[in-house]
Parts: C-alpha cells; sequence; structure tokens
C-alpha cells in the first residue's frame, strides 16, 4: 500500500478541499456530522487520501481494487457521495456506512 505523508503540505491542502466536500455534501442533502469528532476526521482523511491515490474520492471504508486496464474502483462501486448511502443507508439508518453523514434525528438521538 503507498504511503502518504500526513504532515505534508499536498495531503494538508487535500484535506482542506475533503473538508469543503463535506461541508458541500451536507448542505446539499440536509445532513450533519457525526458527533463523533474521530469518525469525521477519520473518514475525512481517509477520502482524501484515495483522492491523492486514485484521483477520486473512493469510500474510505470499502477496498479499492485495480482494474485489468490499470485503473482503480471501489469493490462495492462507492464514489463519494455513493448512492447506497443517499437512496438507502441513510434514509433508513440515519448514517451513511461510514458515519460522517448523518441525518438531525439521528444525532440528536446518539448524543454522547
Ligand atoms: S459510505 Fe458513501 S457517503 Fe459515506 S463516506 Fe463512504 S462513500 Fe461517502
Amino acid at each position: 500500500m503507498q504511503k502518504i505523508d500526513m504532515n505534508s503540505p499536498e495531503f494538508l491542502k487535500e484535506m482542506e478541499k475533503t473538508k469543503k466536500f463535506t461541508d458541500k455534501v451536507n448542505k446539499q442533502f440536509g445532513y450533519v456530522y457525526n458527533n463523533n469528532e474521530d469518525i469525521n476526521e477519520g473518514v475525512t482523511m481517509g477520502l482524501a487520501r484515495h483522492k491523492i491515490l486514485y484521483a477520486k474520492r473512493f469510500c474510505p471504508c470499502f477496498m479499492v481494487e485495480e482494474v485489468e486496464d490499470g485503473t482503480f474502483k471501489s469493490v462495492d462501486d462507492r464514489v463519494c457521495p455513493c448512492p447506497q448511502a443517499i437512496e438507502k443507508e441513510i434514509p433508513e439508518l440515519g448514517k451513511c456506512h461510514c458515519g460522517i453523514f448523518c441525518t438531525p434525528e439521528y444525532v440528536a438521538n446518539n448524543d454522547q
């Protein structure tokens, strides 16, 4: 697995962009962040890492595999924000599989 220096300017810049991206997703769909900050940070870091490695925000909670032509894909076909989360997980469970995007109701009921 390719290593990325989490303190490098490149990574920190991508983290900033990813945070803007997740802010935008929340705004667009009316979601809110999880009230567990560790989850939000871990998922943001994973998304930033995948963007640097693969030029796509593949879901950080699913494996990414190389396909025959040298390109990569998420094994569960999840590029953030994934349809699985928007259409099923968030409406039914209150949060996406990774847990960063939640309904306000889910967060209110999971006060930590
Ligand atoms: S489960 Fe879907 S919406 Fe949640 S972080 Fe992964 S790709 Fe994004």
